[in-house]
């Protein structure tokens, strides 16, 4: 009696054995409803079984096989189980996160049992002349099956009910009958690839294409470092044509805040929107079940998409391109904490495609596999159509400040609203302030839930929590002193927005953060807005940092980058430098030329020093020197055991007990005390961690195989964090 071992989302490393009488080899990779304690559950299908461990009349009987939905290909079971095992996360959770919501619902319409309807083998010896004349809609209704064998009721209720009335008639002659669903085996055509002509490449564009085409059809990474505006996303376009002409699917991985309708339409334009599947969090639940199964039958040629859409099963897949692979977005920070950008990889060497990692400032960790030829360099210097941007700072160490501008840039913004340009002014911090203090006692509005700071937002009239969401109204005076003198400390965008109001009173201002984008389509207006030119003064945070491309903006000026200087974090440069040169990328994009100021109280730091020279070989040879000389990753490699839990004490037991436990499994490795994370706690919950590593990769997974089963508790809360990027 055959069993299926289905794998449920549920935090435990087994799949869970069900009786299914009619299960086959070929249902593996199917979509299962099984029972699952009172409920009911979606689950995948990871084996077909003679005999099952558990005893027979405790096993249940699978409630429904999805055999009309496309099985997930044994290749992406592979993938799945080849995360579950790196990250050490559990299998089914690992499969369902992947899964489009709409297929997780056990009750939704999508696993509901579909019904088509079949000609009887009575009614393959009729024709439509064996009706009578005047039975119109009998006779329409059971013509059409000649040339479509398989009716389904989405097709019949656009018949209306006219068609209803003739297909039950039908049946009552015994000559069509319903049944259930089953999904169409044979993959569709692709259609035919008649591509809107792009702009003549570069030489240097044209030689990054030859070179990823001469490798298509076996797995090879490419590292593509082309500077801001180089064109990266031209080559990009080329490449997936190329692989749309062979028939084959190209995976197009994004981070979030880059899936404008912009690059939509660009890749629409030269690829056809018939042709697209875009997969972002945006989407209703149907379309992206939608556009999910077009991607897995293989009619869309090209998928879009953030992290997530990684695990999209494509049947046909030869290209996979990750957009700005340095991104943080690309790392999932809970539950399944994987790297899309490194999942990516291995499902180009899995599936044999080719793979490009596209940035202007590449992850040390992708330098460093280009600097030992794992990866192939290939490098766009120059800008397609514009020259670079020039960049310098503007010293600030014993300078007034106007409300946090120096000088040189207020008169740099004037210039260039006389010059009707458009200035970007950069803050990495939203709200009014980051600090409200009292300078009497030096007490700071702390969130009681976290150990962090509140944030003055509204001109300065609520506090606000940006960890955990807490808000409250400012105190009247201080709640340690009395003092009624209570200070903002800093300037956010709210703030800064203010300032150059009064400035320039005269100016189209408009603030760019996440809280004036959190509506529904307010971003995709502003954008609107800043093409049109209906806006002179940009003062936005990261969102505006990357990808885009408005021709009128000439002049970046970036405040608070010293922020960035002083975190504690190892990779902390590393950021600093990407963030500000992808900013400083938005200006002078098209025929104008860019200027970009840098605040600064270091101007003398080699991290600024590189950036005016707009050098990221240099800087990363400096940093990689650093890294190797310190014994830190890309050199080395690490997992962070995290804990959590409402009690501190708690979180630093178990992390010890832990230790204790790891000790005599550690060879090959370091294993370090607990130390509280970064932010101790967030929202009630104390949060510790021990980090773990290792020169070897493998010693690294070995040890985390053998110790994270040993290890356990039921009041805390703990994860292993593979390669983690935030301590
Ligand atoms: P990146 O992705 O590297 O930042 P884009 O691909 O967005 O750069 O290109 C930057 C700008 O240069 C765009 O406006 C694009 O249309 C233009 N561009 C790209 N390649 C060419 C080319 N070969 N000839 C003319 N313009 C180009
Ligand atoms: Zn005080
Ligand atoms: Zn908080």
């Amino acid at each position: 009696m055959p069993f299926v071992r289905v794998a449920l989302d549920v935090p435990v490393d087994e799949a869970f054995d069900y009786r299914a009488d009619d299960a086959s080899a070929d249902d593996v990779g199917r979509l299962v409803v099984v029972p699952f304690g009172r409920g009911r559950k979606v689950g995948v299908v990871v084996e077909v079984t003679t005999q099952s461990a558990i005893e027979a009349r405790r096993i249940r009987a699978v409630a429904r096989i999805a055999r009309d939905l496309p099985r997930l290909p044994e290749a992406t079971l592979d993938l799945f189980r080849f995360c579950a095992r790196y990250y050490h996360h559990p299998l089914g959770e690992t499969v369902l996160n992947a899964l489009p919501t709409a297929l997780r619902r056990p009750d939704g319409a999508a696993l509901a049992t579909r019904s088509e309807y079949v000609r009887t083998a009575e009614g393959e010896q009729r024709t439509v002349a064996d009706l009578p004349v005047r039975a119109h809609a009998q006779r329409a209704l059971f013509g059409a099956f000649a040339t479509e064998p398989v009716l389904t009721p989405t097709r019949l209720r656009a018949g209306g009910p006219a068609a209803r009335r003739a297909l039950g008639a039908l049946m009552a002659r015994g000559w069509v009958m319903e049944r259930e669903a089953v999904a169409a085996q044979a993959e569709s055509v692709p259609p035919a690839v008649t591509a809107a002509a792009g702009p003549e490449p570069t030489p240097e564009q044209r030689a990054a294409v030859d070179a990823v085409t001469a490798t298509l059809g076996s797995f090879q990474c490419h590292l593509l470092h082309g500077v801001t505006g180089s064109g990266k996303t031209e080559v990009y376009l080329r490449l997936i044509e190329a692989v749309a002409r062979r028939g084959e699917q190209t995976l197009l991985l994004v981070p979030e805040i880059n899936l404008t309708p912009q690059l939509e339409a660009r890749l629409a334009d030269r690829l056809g929107s018939e042709r697209l599947a875009i997969l972002h969090s945006g989407l209703a639940e149907g379309e992206r079940l939608e556009r999910w199964l077009r991607a897995v039958r293989g009619d869309a040629l090209v998928v879009a998409g953030t992290r997530l859409a990684v695990f999209t099963p494509l049947p046909r897949l030869g290209l996979i391109i990750v957009d700005e692979e340095h991104d943080g977005s690309y790392k999932q920070q809970e539950g399944l904490r994987y790297s899309a950008r490194d999942v990516a990889v291995f499902l180009g060497k899995q599936r044999g495609a080719a793979v490009i990692l596209g940035s202007a400032t590449p992850s040390l960790e992708s330098w460093q596999q280009a600097r030992n030829q794992r990866y192939r360099l290939l490098q766009l210097p120059s800008r397609a159509a514009s020259n670079p941007p020039a960049i310098r700072t503007v010293e600030t160490r014993g300078v007034t400040l106007a409300e946090g501008l120096a000088p040189p840039l207020v008169e740099a913004i004037g210039q260039t609203l006389a010059r009707a340009e458009q200035s970007l002014v950069f803050v990495n911090r939203r709200g009014f302030a980051p600090t409200l203090l009292c300078h009497e006692c030096g007490w700071i509005a702390p969130c009681h839930r976290c150990s962090a700071r509140l944030t003055l937002h509204s001109a300065g009239r609520r506090l606000r929590c940006h960890y955990c969401g807490h808000d409250e109204s400012i105190p009247r005076s201080c709640p340690s002193c009395g003092n009624q003198d209570l200070r903002a400390l800093g300037a956010g965008t709210q703030r800064i927005e203010q300032a150059l109001a009064a400035l320039f009173p005269k100016a189209r201002i408009a603030r760019i953060d996440r809280d004036s984008t959190r509506r529904k389509r307010a971003f995709h207006e502003l954008r609107e807005r800043i093409e049109a030119h209906d806006l002179d003064i940009l003062v936005g945070t990261q969102m505006l940092a990357k990808g885009h491309d408005f021709p009128r903006l000439t002049l970046v000026g970036v405040l608070g980058a010293d922020n960035g200087l002083l975190a504690a974090d190892f990779r902390a440069e590393e950021r600093l430098f990407a963030l500000l040169l992808q900013v400083a990328g938005r200006a002078g994009r098209a025929a104008l030329p860019g200027h970009v100021l840098i605040q600064t109280e270091f101007p003398q730091h080699p991290l600024f020093q590189a950036l005016i020279a707009q050098d990221f070989a240099g800087f990363a040879q400096v940093q990689l020197d650093q890294r190797q000389a310190g014994a830190f990753p890309p050199f080395l490699h690490q997992a962070l055991l995290r804990a959590e839990a409402t009690q501190e004490a708690q979180v630093f037991e178990v992390l010890e007990e832990a230790r204790r436990q790891g000790h005599p499994l550690a060879e090959g490795i370091t294993l370090y005390d607990p130390v509280p994370a970064l932010m101790p706690k967030v929202a009630g919950k104390w949060r510790g961690q021990l980090l773990i590593q290792s020169p070897s990769r493998n010693a690294l997974h070995a040890f985390l195989d053998n110790w994270w089963p040993r290890i356990g508790s039921k009041r805390v809360r703990m994860s292993i964090d593979v390669d983690p990027q935030d301590f």
